[in-house]
C-alpha cells in the first residue's frame, strides 16, 4: 500500500506512514513522539501550512476565543471527538486571537466554526457548536474521498 503523509503535532515533518499501519500508534522519524495524541493539536502561523498542507488525512480546525461561552463549552465535545476520529482525521484548534491572520485569511465571522479541510482545501464549514453526535454525523456525512 502506498505511505500517506502524516505532520508530526509535536515538530511539523512530514512523515510518510504506511496506510495500513495508521492505526498503529506511528512515531515521528524525526522526534520519536507520537503522530497521533488523542487529542487537537494548536494552529498558528508557525504549524498551519505544515498540518493542513501536508496531511494526508483530512483537518478539521476549532476556531475560537477565550471569551466566548459557547467555545468553551465546545472544548470538550472537540477534544472527545479527536479521540474517536484519529487517525482518520486529524484534529485541530485555532485561537482566533492570537492567530488573527489566520482567522482572517478564512474570513471567519463567527465562533465558534468549524471547517474542515482536505490537503489544505476547505471543504466544509459550519458555525456555532454541535453535540458529540451531532459532530460525528457532520464529520460522517462530509465528502472527504
Ligand atoms: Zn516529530
Amino acid at each position: 500500500m502506498n505511505p500517506i503523509q502524516i505532520t508530526c503535532p509535536n515538530c511539523n515533518v512530514a512523515n510518510r506512514v504506511p496506510e495500513e499501519r495508521i492505526g498503529d500508534k506511528p512515531q515521528c522519524g524525526k522526534c520519536k513522539k507520537p503522530l497521533f495524541l488523542g487529542k487537537p493539536l494548536d494552529l498558528h502561523p508557525g504549524n498551519v501550512n505544515a498540518v493542513l498542507g501536508k496531511n494526508y488525512i483530512p483537518v478539521l480546525v476549532d476556531c475560537w476565543a477565550s471569551w466566548c461561552g459557547p467555545c468553551k463549552s465546545f472544548a470538550p465535545v472537540f477534544e472527545q471527538a479527536a479521540g474517536i476520529f484519529e487517525p482518520g482525521f486529524r484534529f485541530a484548534k485555532l485561537d482566533t486571537e492570537a492567530a488573527p491572520s489566520i482567522a482572517e485569511r478564512w474570513a471567519i465571522r463567527s465562533i465558534p466554526t468549524l471547517i474542515l479541510f482536505k490537503q489544505g482545501k476547505e471543504i466544509q464549514r459550519a458555525s456555532g457548536a454541535m453535540s458529540l453526535p451531532q459532530l460525528q454525523q457532520w464529520l460522517r456525512a462530509a465528502n472527504i474521498n
